[in-house]
């Protein structure tokens, strides 16, 4: 029976390597019919905020990586006082006298006895591993009985609730080594570990909140308007591959797929282009109701017509909260004769007058009949001298969609009319 947890600090925002490290376990304890447990760690009470322990909460849950156990630590210290006791009952740790300790802080902690032995163990993704311990010395364990430190409370942790695969960030294999010693002298079996590579960002610098702020977090990516299906399919193959040349993987794909055996050894790039060309994929296979749903909290008063061109362009939803290169929909166009110009051609009327007289001729008024019905003349007195006016018409814009696409969302009427307005000025 596999269990495996997902261990943050509620100590800020969830980091995208952290999210990696949740996906990773959460599938592999979903592909092994396991049990998957959210623990937050939060001995460390100066840099704990309750309000991160939300926002975690909050980030995995619109992730989809639904937890079956919900752990807070600190709820657990009688747990880990009554191993520090008999540890020390034992022996095997002792309340040390601190002597160089800076004034105002307790003189007294409690040191595991290191038994100073060679520790190998076998790590899933990087093989075996072997530390001397004795470099580490009589390790802190608590700092005093009503604060234990992380390496006391993760060992007594992982055992209790019955942790059988440790999958986590390849900073904690330094960490590991104690963690086995503690485990030996509590009598609690090993569980295999899983250290997972570096997410490291386009330049090869790990990924860190110093060097590239709040890209780093989850938080932002949310923000922005990436989904969560984008971000998980992306971080699975951010250290992973399933040696196909498959790309989109919905969760419950990834779930059957995954290997924690292919892991990559070497760091992941997040490379930004990939996870927003995933997050145009998943926009790009949902209904246009759906996205019309995904896309109100970005938007605010959008021209109905305007959705389907809306879904067709949008990479990330923030996209979507500036529309006013569509303001021409719903207000005539105002522009200057010469803007009817192309190039240095003086505006065409006799042309134009014919373009109005193909555009009244296409009866469902489509853009790729519009498109079908004045490519001909088009081609035949050239794209620039044709389109170019049309668009100005339409949108008296030099950037917008192209006048078929335009043309298809003014509907026939008002095209005509505004056709007929720039006809008017020549
Ligand atoms: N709480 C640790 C962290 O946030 C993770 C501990 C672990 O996975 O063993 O880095």
């Amino acid at each position: 029976m596999v269990v495996t947890r997902f261990a943050p600090s509620p100590t800020g925002f969830l980091h995208m390597g952290g999210v990696r490290t949740a996906l990773y376990s959460f599938l592999f304890a979903r592909k092994h019919k396991g049990t998957f447990a959210l623990r937050i760690e939060d001995t460390d009470k100066a840099r704990n905020k309750d309000e991160w322990t939300q926002a975690l909460v909050s980030d995995l849950d619109w992730l989809g990586l639904k937890h079956d156990v919900y752990v807070v630590q600190s709820d657990r210290l009688s747990n880990h006082q009554s191993v520090i006791k008999k540890l020390i009952d034992s022996g095997q740790a002792y309340i040390s006298k601190e002597k160089d300790v800076k004034e105002g802080q307790r003189d007294e902690v409690i040191r595991f006895k290191n038994p100073n032995k060679k520790v190998t163990f076998t790590d899933l993704i990087r093989g075996d591993i072997t530390v001397d311990t004795t470099d580490l010395g009589d390790f802190v364990i608590a700092r005093s009985m009503e604060e234990p430190v992380y390496h006391l409370a993760v060992v007594v942790d992982d055992f209790e609730m019955g942790i059988t695969h440790i999958i986590r960030a390849e900073e904690h294999i330094s960490n590991t080594p104690r963690h086995i010693l503690i485990q030996e002298a509590i009598g609690a079996p090993r569980p295999l570990y899983a250290h997972l590579p570096l997410v490291l960002a386009d330049d090869r610098s790990k990924l860190s909140k110093r060097k590239h702020g709040e890209k780093v977090s989850l938080t932002y990516y949310r923000s922005e308007g990436y989904l969560p299906e984008a971000i998980i399919n992306f971080m699975a193959l951010t250290g992973w591959n399933p040696g196909t040349d498959q790309e989109m993987f919905s969760l419950d794909e990834l779930i059957e797929t995954f290997d924690l055996a292919k892991v990559q050894k070497a760091g992941g790039i997040f490379n930004v282009k990939k996870l927003k060309w995933f997050n145009k994929q998943y926009i790009s296979k949902m209904s246009l109701e759906e996205f019309k749903k995904i896309a109100a909290p970005f938007v605010s008063n959008v021209n109905e017509k305007l959705w389907p061109l809306l879904k067709e362009r949008t990479t990330i939803l923030s996209e979507l909260k500036d529309l006013s290169e569509f303001d021409f929909l719903d207000k005539k166009p105002q522009y200057s004769k010469e803007k009817l110009n192309w190039k240095e051609k003086p505006g065409n009327k006799a042309l134009l007058e014919e373009t109005k007289t193909l555009v009244e001729s296409v009866t469902d008024f489509t853009k790729e009949n519009v498109k079908s019905t004045l490519w001909p003349l088009a081609e035949k007195e050239g794209k620039g001298e044709v389109l170019w006016p049309l668009r100005i018409a339409l949108s008296g814009k030099d950037k917008s969609p192209d006048p078929f696409i335009l043309c298809e969302l003014l509907g026939k009427e008002e095209s005509i009319s505004r056709i007929n307005h720039a006809i008017s000025l020549l």
